[in-house]
């Protein structure tokens, strides 16, 4: 029984290429879930996560119910990291400072962190990110694989640094909120956008921590505008809705995305 999901965050419209993301999930499993990441909840807006229920079922989608929502997961979050504890720490960087940090070395999304803070002892009352020590973590899991299409890959627990795994105000950062809920959910293959792969490497250490399942997975080309640049949901062309109101049909989507 392989069990799927879709993962939308309710920030804007859906577009195309997330409807190529949930089509290729739904027909990827013999179950299908969703969940809507509306963690962030400064970012996420009501009206978005009804359109998005809306536009999945006009594609023709069904998913099993009920729909598991991040934002009523704080005290699940809260339990997972005061397990990893032992191999996270505070951090008091602003986006600035990180950028600023003499020779702060890049990987998939921009500059790694560069442990400022990963060895500070003095106690500060500040906002502060909680960050996941990726060596201390890779050394208490040893080395750890995950599926790829059938394909084993071996994970670098390095390659998106120490990343935020939870901030003062959000329980949850998205890496944790995701490996929590993948296996709340049962969830045995996660399909995603190839944009995520990085991701995968820092999500199977989480897991490990936490002696969580591990999925199996299948990242998925990005559909892309005539331009050849990615769909944003920042921009209302491809926007299912407004496809719908130009007159397409679900099915002419479907065929708009070769699916
Ligand atoms: N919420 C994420 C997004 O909208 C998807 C995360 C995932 O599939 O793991 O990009």
């Amino acid at each position: 029984m392989i069990v799927t999901r879709f993962a939308p965050s309710p920030t804007g419209y859906l577009h195309l290429g997330h409807a190529f993301a949930a089509l290729t999930a739904a027909k990827s499993g013999d179950r299908f879930l969703l969940r809507i990441e509306d963690i962030d909840r400064a970012r996420c807006r009501p009206e978005y996560e009804a359109a998005i229920l809306e536009d999945l079922a006009w594609l023709g989608l069904r998913w099993e119910k009920p729909v598991l929502r991040q934002s009523k997961r704080a005290q699940v979050y809260r339990e997972a990291l005061e397990r990893l504890a032992p191999f996270t720490y505070r951090c008091f960087c602003t986006r600035k400072d990180i950028l600023s940090a003499a020779g702060a070395p890049h990987g998939d999304e921009g500059p790694l962190y560069p442990g400022t803070c990963r060895n500070l002892r003095e106690e500060r009352d500040a906002p502060c990110a909680i960050r996941l020590d990726a060596a201390k973590a890779a050394a208490h899991v040893g080395p750890l694989t995950f599926e790829e299409r059938g394909r084993t890959v071996r994970v670098d627990p390095f390659r998106l640094g120490d990343v935020v795994i939870a901030r003062k105000e959000l329980p949850a950062a998205y890496h944790l909120a995701a490996v929590v809920d993948d296996a709340c959910q049962g969830v045995t293959l996660v399909t995603r956008g190839e944009d995520l792969l990085a991701s995968t490497h820092v999500q199977r250490l989480l897991q490990a921590l936490l002696g969580l399942p591990a999925p199996a997975y299948a990242h998925h080309r990005l559909i892309v505008d005539a331009q050849g640049r990615k769909f944003s949901k920042r921009e209302a062309s491809g926007t299912l809705r407004s496809l719908r109101e130009e007159g397409l049909t679900a099915s002419e989507i479907r065929a708009k995305i070769a699916l």
